[in-house]
């Protein structure tokens, strides 16, 4: 058994057919676990939806509705990127519904991850890059309203700025936005988040871990959060084809590391979604994701460890 929890839904494919953005891989990184055996069936949890009192915590009652009932108009499904179906509505519900769980979980068991999540281009009133519901925000929000937490802080190492989640906590002195992300790339208008970390074309790894480093240190120095969101995208890596960032897979598994090392120094727990990853095999895609995972494993495990000892 592990000693974190991984939250997954077979629905959380949005069945987009042949589209840039490889739904299936969360049943591929699932499948990968468990034939593998590096997870097994009790690992997993499933999550409901979320329920819509905790979405409008973020979003519009106009944007619930419009995807609810299927009335986006044309131009909102082109900003979307996705084309439309209950399917991928439902999708959206059951990430949100994910990263609440994993949220939860996060303060129980020091980590959890959602195996869907990280759709952090959504904004209340509108969606944008393949996001629709701010999963993360939607989190959050629910937490505070249950006084699970107060403060927040999010790490959003995606390889496109986190614009919808910088928007929604632009002028919350209480969630602390850090987005890492390739300067010259979507999102076009990149609203200020608490820490951006704009990056050039084709950074490498000892840069960007640098400059990752220094601005976690920071951002621990200036706020205590009761919880990190971590959105850990697998898009800066080298091959992908929306990226534009020079990560080696090792790179990748150093970053990951970098956070939640510092979050367990501060005490911090971490909740996980995986968000984008667009690399030319999607085996590489799945695999950063795996290593995500793992990483967030063994990270609980070096806590259970250095509990015990005197
Ligand atoms: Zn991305």
């Amino acid at each position: 058994m592990l000693p974190i929890k991984l939250i997954y839904h077979d629905r959380y494919d949005l069945h987009l057919g042949a589209h840039i953005f490889p739904s299936q891989k969360y049943r591929l990184i699932h499948d990968a676990l468990l034939g593998e055996k590096l997870a097994e069936p009790g690992d997993f949890l499933q999550p409901e939806p979320a329920p819509d009192d905790d979405v409008l915590l973020v979003h519009s009652r106009e944007w619930v509705r419009k995807l609810k009932n299927g009335t986006l108009t044309f131009a909102e499904i082109m900003r979307l990127e996705v084309p439309y179906s209950p399917e991928m509505v439902e999708a959206f519900w059951l990430a949100a519904g994910g990263s609440i769980l994993a949220a939860q979980r996060a303060l129980t068991d020091g980590l959890a991850v959602n195996l869907g999540g990280g759709f952090h281009h959504a904004f209340p009133d509108h969606g944008e890059g393949f996001c629709a519901i701010n999963d993360i925000a939607v989190a959050i929000r629910r937490l505070q309203r249950d006084a699970a937490i107060q403060n927040a802080m999010v790490v959003d190492t995606d390889v496109h700025q986190g614009n919808g989640t910088a928007a929604i906590f632009e002028n919350d002195d209480r969630v602390f936005t850090i987005s890492i992300h390739q300067e010259h790339n979507y999102p076009a208008w990149k609203p200020p988040s608490k820490i951006d970390i704009h990056l050039r074309d084709g950074t490498g790894d000892e840069d960007y871990l640098a400059r990752l480093e220094k601005h976690l240190m920071q951002a621990f120095h200036d706020f205590a959060p009761d919880l990190l969101f971590y959105v850990g995208g697998a898009d800066p890596y080298r091959e992908d084809q929306l990226g534009g960032l020079a990560l080696t897979m090792e790179g990748l598994k150093r970053r990951d590391v970098l956070v939640y090392e510092h979050a367990r120094r501060h005490g911090v727990p971490v909740a996980i979604a995986l968000a984008g990853g667009y690399a030319r095999r999607v085996e590489d895609t799945v695999r950063i994701h795996i290593n995500t995972i793992l990483a967030a494993a063994q990270s609980a495990g070096i806590s259970a460890v250095s509990k015990r000892a005197p």
